[in-house]
């Protein structure tokens, strides 16, 4: 059997399943509009003391940031919008409050899943998890409680409310599966903060097993086995303990130097797409932020963000970085990254279309905007500015004119700024990567976008499944164009970065090492295992073999030969 693995981890031990007891909505006309309304008002007051300790719970045992879920319950509970909406139907329909919240919840729900967003459209769980306990509270239903379970239960359940995760003790529950739910869904997020494995998207489990039945599941892969032989378990608890080895490795990275094993000194760093992605860099040990996608700005609202919006963004981001870089990437809109309020004509091709700088340049208002608001940012931290999807020195050097045309807005306007702050540009097209020597010439940095350099490499649409065989980071072409932009940048005299999904990939650090790579940004959560892997390589040793690897023929005979040859050695965490 096997789901979607969403929390690293593998868990061996006895089912619970858990069936949460089903609300059962009936309308009804209620005699005394007032005496509902004061009925409602003591199961808000009810909801709000269980959240309360629910949040304290999470404070302790998940952390801070995960804590935060349990506020915006409350603060949902408090939304005069959603209140109000209830109580109105209440006083103008006359009917019950279970069935006024019912439609309350539907209409917010509607809200949510018109955005196309997966963080949005996991919060609906929020909104049903609240909207439950109000009804649960009016019915008098009484939930299952977590507090008394056996260590080493594995809860299974069709799916669970982040305020059931948070009320879970972590050192009882040995794993998580669910037949629903993400990786972006809270109930995942709390389980990876809580160090508990699970698994999410296993259709018709709850039906398959009872109390008390043996499982094993792998938060890595999504695999479960249900029942396993002894020989089964054995093996697993193999591989648990390895694990559990390995992590004690990475943690041995905190604090370390990323230097590699012959003292060939990098800089690690994380992706961020909100401020809050900031908090996980810092936990992972990263040593700044090599990627700010600000689009985050723009799609979290229904208009243009102002300057002052943005300005406060940055410098909070700013802030919390101290004096770790922060390179803010200028807005990338475009291509899968749809703002609906931009109104940008549909297109056959959007990822060749009208995207990222060229929207920016043809809409100089909005661009500048942002870039008085990173400008003035920059004398709160150590900011650097990023253009996406460059493909000419002539945008270049028009995106170079626009910001000095905001320097020059900004100086007489009196406001402080980094009038040295670096520039530099996305390499994300073959046409830069190639022609890359020209381009060191004119900024101060490149950061390798793999994540669109691979697909316009190799003319493969980076969300279509279909074709996903074919998107390849070991094709030779796409290693031979890196090679060529970190030769060239250095050749110019400025460093060489990448930010795209190929930086974290630890089969490919020991090469993006010997190729001479300076910086590696990457999801915060790769930092340390980066960190382990470039410590266990000789640069030197890998970059003899450089020209090899550089003119094997196919992608797989690269893959093969690095795992043959490098990887094998190294143990690999
Ligand atoms: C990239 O293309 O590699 C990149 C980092 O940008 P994005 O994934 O936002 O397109
Ligand atoms: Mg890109």
């Amino acid at each position: 059997m096997k789901g979607r693995g969403t929390s690293n981890g593998i868990g061996i031990g006895r089912i619970l399943v858990y069936n949460q007891p089903e609300i059962k909505i009936s309308k009804y006309n209620i005699k005394s509009k007032n005496e509902e309304l004061i009925r409602l008002d003591s199961a808000i007051d009810k909801a709000m003391e269980e959240i309360d300790n629910i949040y304290n719970k999470a404070l302790v045992d998940a952390g801070t940031k995960e804590a935060e879920i349990f506020f915006a319950h409350k603060m949902f509970l408090e939304d005069p919008e959603y209140i109000m909406g209830i109580k109105d139907k209440i006083k103008t329909d006359g009917i019950n409050s279970e069935w006024a919240i019912d439609q309350a919840t539907e209409y917010f729900i509607a809200v949510f899943e018109d955005i196309e967003d997966d963080y949005i459209r996991g919060r609906i769980n929020d909104i049903k998890d609240v909207s439950e306990r109000l009804q649960r509270i009016l019915l008098g239903i009484e939930f299952k409680d977590f507090s008394n379970i056996k260590k080493g239960t594995i809860i299974v359940a069709k799916d669970l409310a982040p305020s059931d995760t948070a009320q879970i003790n972590k050192e009882m529950v040995a794993g998580i599966v669910t037949e629903k739910g993400g990786r972006t869904s809270h109930t995942s997020i709390l389980a990876r903060s809580m160090n508990i494995p699970s698994v999410c998207g296993v259709a018709g489990i709850v039906d398959m097993v009872k109390d008390g039945d043996c499982i094993i599941i792998n938060g890595f892969n999504g695999e479960i086995v249900l029942n396993p032989t002894e020989d089964g378990v054995l093996q697993y608890k193999r591989k648990k303990k390895d694990y559990e080895m390995k992590k004690q490795k990475l943690e041995g990275m905190r604090g370390a130097k990323s230097i590699s094993k012959d003292g060939f000194t990098v800089e690690l760093a994380g992706n961020i797409g909100t401020i809050d992605d900031i908090d996980k860099v810092i936990e992972n040990d990263g040593e700044g932020v090599g990627l700010f996608r600000t689009e985050f700005l723009y799609l979290y609202n229904n208009k243009l963000p102002t300057e002052e919006e943005q300005f406060n963004a940055y410098k909070t981001a700013a802030a919390k970085l101290g004096n770790r870089p922060l390179i803010i990437r200028t807005l990338d809109v475009g291509g899968d990254k749809e703002i609906p309020y931009l109104n940008i004509p549909h297109e056959l091709n959007p990822f060749l279309g009208y995207r990222a700088i060229r929207y920016c340049l043809d809409n100089p208002g909005i661009f500048k905007t942002q870039l008085r608001a990173i400008l003035r940012a920059s004398s709160y931290g150590n900011i650097k500015i990023m253009f996406p999807m460059i493909s000419s020195l002539e945008e270049l050097r028009e995106s170079k004119k626009l910001l000095e045309e905001a320097k020059s807005e900004l100086k007489i306007g009196g406001f402080k700024f980094n009038e040295y702050i670096e520039v530099g540009i996305m390499v994300e097209i073959p046409a830069v990567a190639i022609h890359s020597r020209q381009f060191a010439k004119e900024v101060d940095f490149f950061s390798i976008g793999t994540n669109d350099l691979i697909q316009y490499t190799l003319a493969v649409d980076r969300g279509n499944q279909e074709i996903s065989y074919l998107y390849n980071q070991f094709h030779p072409a796409v290693l031979s164009l890196i090679m060529t932009t970190i030769e060239n940048g250095h050749k110019e005299g400025i460093w060489v970065g990448m930010c795209g999904e190929m930086a974290g990939d630890e089969r490919l650090i020991p090469v993006l090492l010997a190729m001479g790579l300076d910086e590696f940004s990457m999801n915060p959560w790769s930092i340390l295992k980066a960190r382990y892997i470039i410590s266990n390589t000789n640069r030197d040793e890998v970059r003899a073999k450089l020209d090899h690897i550089l003119n094997l023929p196919t992608a797989r005979d690269i893959e093969e030969y690095l795992h043959e040859n490098i990887l094998k050695y190294m143990d690999i965490v």
